[in-house]
């Protein structure tokens, strides 16, 4: 009989070779021969085994995000690349619709969003639903969330600004109102587009997530990002937008805020000069103010905040992210 046909070349090569003892062994040989098809049965059903999960992982959903390593008070970009052709994509993600957006050359669609200070380390689903040719299919994907390490310092702030006046006071309610109003706004079309730029080209004096604790109470996190600048440097939008708002207001002095579409604001505080109107359209890197010292601030500084649907997140993640 020619095994030579059912037995792999190196298989055969050793039965031929074992088939020379077989008269003085016999039963050893056997037990060897009956082992190397057991073997090649095994081979060959890995093989097709392997195939199979290849054909499986064609049909799945792909999901990755940066940064990496993701934790409380960081901003998210999520890419997807569906099963199959889509129409649209949208999620949600610790209950906030994510906008997603198709890359051409990767195939991929790409959606930020955010993780607010006080989500707690775990794991959280992001819920995808997309349309294909008119039906609707869904994926879910549970992405883990650690925590931050966000430094803490004692402080002590200005009378004026921990007692204001009944003047003050009405002030800061009214602004309050305002400032709710103006951060509520919403608008779900993407005017940013590519990386986002630093306003300003300084040393940072103090991180977003910092934690201003007064005789042992917080009374504070830092929910931006601070820059050593002199009074009177030029202050660039972060990325492209619309004004909002750029006025003077009582803690946060003459403050811009940004519109950058899918819910993402950007915010610049206590500048000397505004160079922007409200209603404005500003491109990527122009400039929109002149930094200053106004409002609740020790001295001429840029305060930058990054807002994602009522989150603030930590400005220098976003500054750091390759967007397409
Ligand atoms: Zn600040």
């Amino acid at each position: 009989m020619d095994y030579s046909a059912w037995l792999w070349p190196e298989c055969y090569a050793v039965f031929v070779t074992l088939t020379s003892y077989w008269e003085t062994k016999r039963d050893c040989c056997a037990a060897i021969c009956l082992l190397l098809l057991l073997l090649t049965a095994l081979f060959s059903a890995s093989q097709t085994a392997g195939s199979a999960s290849k054909t499986k992982s064609k049909t799945s959903w792909a999901v990755v995000w940066q940064p990496i390593k993701l934790v409380n008070g960081a901003p998210v970009v999520f890419w997807v690349t569906p099963a199959k052709r889509l129409d649209s994509l949208s999620g949600n993600w610790l209950g906030h619709d994510v906008f997603f957006s198709f890359d051409q050359p990767s195939k991929t669609w790409y959606g930020i969003a955010g993780i607010s200070l006080e989500t707690k380390p775990g794991a959280y689903a992001l819920q995808l639903k997309g349309t294909s040719g008119g039906q609707n299919i869904s994926f879910e994907r549970k992405i883990s969330v650690g925590r931050a390490k966000y430094p803490t310092i004692a402080v002590t702030v200005s009378r004026q600004f921990t007692e204001p006046s009944p003047e003050q006071l009405q002030q800061i309610n009214q602004e309050k109102a305002l400032k709710q109003d103006v951060l509520r706004h919403f608008e779900p079309a993407r005017e940013w587009a590519g990386g986002f730029v630093p306003p300003v080209t300084a040393r940072v004096s103090d991180v977003f997530g910092t934690r201003r604790v007064f005789n042992g109470e917080t009374k504070s996190v830092h929910q931006g990002l601070d820059y050593a600048v002199p009074q009177g440097t030029t202050v660039s939008a972060l990325n492209a937008g619309t004004v909002l708002l750029a006025q003077p207001l009582f803690f946060e002095g003459n403050c811009i805020v940004l519109d950058h579409g899918q819910g993402l604001l950007t915010l610049y505080l206590h500048l000397s000069e505004f160079k922007v109107k409200a209603g404005e359209h500003v491109a990527r890197g122009q400039e929109i103010g002149l930094s200053g010292g106004t409002g609740r601030a020790t001295g001429p500084h840029l305060h930058i905040a990054v807002r994602w649907e009522g989150v603030y997140l930590d400005p220098a993640t976003l500054l750091k992210m390759r967007l397409p």
